[in-house]
């Protein structure tokens, strides 16, 4: 299990809070925190790099992301974009924020239809080879789009994409399961998946109406809200409910017990805007060996309808 900054890091988190809930992840066991440039336009980085330096963790201790594609600035080709001269001034603004000396693992936000996926595999290789990330990958990027840009790494002996960071929960399945299935035998393909939660609407707390305090209420996330409170998500949300009582845990502990159950998932990114949230979220590891096969037939049915 992981821990991300999406939205919580400088719209909900900063200072304290930022730095206890990574904390309690470490604590419990975490060591991989996932960032990504365009978080909260680059703060997410600030308040993740003010917690580090606080935290005082040993560098090899612990693993941090960061991602590339939507940018910063409005200016030509900086917006939306995969091109080499972006990348190469886009780490360097990730790791100033962050203040770290080197990234580990490091994302195509998204795929880049205008840039030639041939100018992208350098320009990754190239931050790699200069020591400002260990490992690239990428994240929503198509099947066939992964093996394209192996491909082409392999051709030329470049650092190749070892990692995707896919939508991975209980309503949403398709690429991690299907799309993505003979990658991980083909390439080695690790995924660094997210929002187990489905941005909290598998926690239950969406079912009587958006709470106050939730992502649900934050402003420019009005998209969101619409998603949150989809009568067919809250229906399957309900139907799984006696199975998490049954197993003796929270909805939420089911739900990301249930991405750390797939075997291609090397880890699940979790979130949280609160430390009890942490920690309630952490405790699933301990509800994975509860889900055999009889569990599982049961949520599969629960997700049918
Ligand atoms: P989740 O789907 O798990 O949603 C997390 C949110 O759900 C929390 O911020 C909190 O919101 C609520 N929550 C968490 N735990 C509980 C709980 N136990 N009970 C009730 N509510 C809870 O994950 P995220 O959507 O945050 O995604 C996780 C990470 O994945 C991100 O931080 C980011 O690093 C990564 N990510 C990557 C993307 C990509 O494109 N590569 C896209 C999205 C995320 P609330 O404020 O309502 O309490």
């Amino acid at each position: 299990m992981s821990f991300g900054s999406w939205v919580t890091y400088g719209s909900q988190l900063a200072g304290d809070t930022a730095r206890d809930c990574m904390a309690a992840a470490y604590d419990a066991g975490v060591n991989f925190f996932d960032n990504a440039e365009v978080y909260a336009k680059g703060a997410a980085e600030t308040i993740m790099g003010e917690a580090l330096r606080k935290l005082g963790w040993r560098r090899a201790s612990y693993i941090v992301s960061t991602k590339f594609f939507w940018g910063l600035h409005d200016g030509p080709n900086e917006r939306n974009t995969l091109n080499r001269k972006y990348l190469r001034q886009a780490i360097d603004g990730s790791l100033s924020r962050l203040g770290l000396k080197y990234v580990d693992l490091v994302f195509c936000h998204r795929p880049d239809p205008e840039t030639p996926i041939e100018e992208t595999v350098w320009a990754m290789h190239d931050m790699i080879a200069q020591g400002k990330a260990l490992y690239w990958g990428t994240s929503e990027w198509s099947a066939a789009e992964i093996a394209r840009a192996w491909e082409i790494a392999e051709r030329h002996h470049l650092h190749k994409p070892v990692m995707e960071q896919p939508q991975y929960n209980l309503l949403h399945r398709e690429r991690v399961e299907r799309e993505y299935a003979r990658l991980y035998a083909d390439l080695g393909l690790g995924t660094t998946t997210w929002s187990p939660l489905a941005s909290g609407v598998l926690s239950g707390k969406y079912n009587d109406g958006i709470p106050a305090g939730s992502r649900g209420t934050l402003k420019g996330y009005e998209w969101l809200a619409e998603r949150l409170t989809d009568p067919a998500k809250l229906a399957t949300v309900r139907r799984l409910a006696p199975i998490a009582a049954d197993l003796g845990c929270t909805l939420a502990q089911l739900a990301i017990a249930w991405c750390l159950r797939n075997p291609h998932v090397s880890t699940v990114i979790t979130g949280a805007s609160r430390v009890s949230q942490v920690r309630e979220n952490m405790k699933a590891l301990d509800v994975v060996p509860r889900l055999d096969a009889d569990a599982m037939a049961r949520i599969d049915a629960a997700l049918a309808g």
